[in-house]
């Protein structure tokens, strides 16, 4: 299944999206796809309403904006340094454990969302993620159960200001939790329609150039791994986000640095995961439309 959100920020209604790429109005199922409905078993119950409702159900035009797939989650969490290729250009070494770090879920936006650059930044970078959706309560799982644990995936954008995150002090969050810079989608693909999540190809391009080219096969740390690594910290609620780590190919990598500039648009994809897309716009620009 592909669950997608559509309509204006903030006011997004569930959908789904057919294996043939129609895009359906689930509203009549009377849930968003957030923490509430993953805990109590949305997920089945949902495929249920379909296998009665999917034929009368409205369909929505291509052109209708898309939000995140899921609701605001209760957090999102990142891992750091977890391609061993993105480790040595970050000039950092492989960790021995996983890297965490959190990103503010006020910067998650839609798949096709413009990203913009925040007041003050020089260094806006871009990293193409596989991001794991958490089904149900997690604490202190086993890495033999912790896929029990998964809805699905889904792609994340980890847009990182990367002065703001290596310069400014303290935590990286500073440089990854600005408005827009965590663009979702453009839907979640249920666990079972990926049977093998650490073979999947991930790309990034910018302005049609191709930046970022790796597999899943090349994490570190693999989904079991993580999710029962992080269950040892926290509980991981039903919907929240932990975003895998990027493989090598980001800006700030490169000889000399690139960052990104109003104008440019990054596209990104992963196998089986569909691609999305976003438009670089400054900060005043922002204000100009809003
Ligand atoms: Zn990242």
């Amino acid at each position: 299944m592909r669950l997608i959100r559509f309509g204006s920020p903030g006011q997004e209604k569930p959908g789904i999206e057919t294996q043939a790429g129609n895009r359906l109005d689930c509203s009549g199922f009377g849930e968003d796809w957030n923490e509430l409905f993953f805990e109590t078993d949305g997920l089945t119950r949902l495929q249920e309403y379909l296998s009665s409702h999917k034929d009368s159900l409205p369909s929505i035009p291509n052109d209708i904006r898309l939000g995140s797939p899921i609701g605001r989650p209760s957090k999102i969490i990142c891992v750091g340094l977890n391609y061993s290729l993105h480790a040595k250009e970050s000039g950092m070494e492989v960790p021995k454990e996983p890297v965490l770090f959190m990103k503010a879920s006020s910067s998650l936006t839609g798949p096709f969302d413009e990203i913009i650059i925040p007041r003050e930044s020089h260094k806006t970078d871009w990293e193409v993620e596989l991001a794991v959706v958490i089904g149900k309560k997690a604490s202190y799982v086993s890495k033999e159960k912790a896929m029990d644990y998964v809805a699905g995936y889904t792609i994340h954008n980890d847009v990182s200001e990367r002065d703001f995150q290596l310069n400014r002090g303290g935590q990286w969050v500073k440089g990854k939790s600005n408005d827009t810079f965590a663009p979702i989608g453009p839907y979640l693909v249920t666990k079972e329609d990926i049977p093998d999540p650490h073979s999947l190809r991930l790309w990034l391009s910018l302005n049609g150039e191709i930046m970022q080219d790796s597999n899943t096969s090349d994490l570190v740390f693999d989904i079991p791994e993580l999710v029962s690594y992080i269950s040892q910290f926290m509980s991981l609620f039903p919907g929240d986000v932990i975003s895998t780590g990027t493989p090598s190919g980001v800006g700030m990598g490169l000889n000399p640095p690139k960052y990104l500039k109003a104008g440019d648009v990054v596209e990104l994809g992963i196998e089986g995961l569909g691609v999305s897309k976003q438009e670089v716009i400054g900060y005043d620009d922002k204000l100009r439309i809003m």
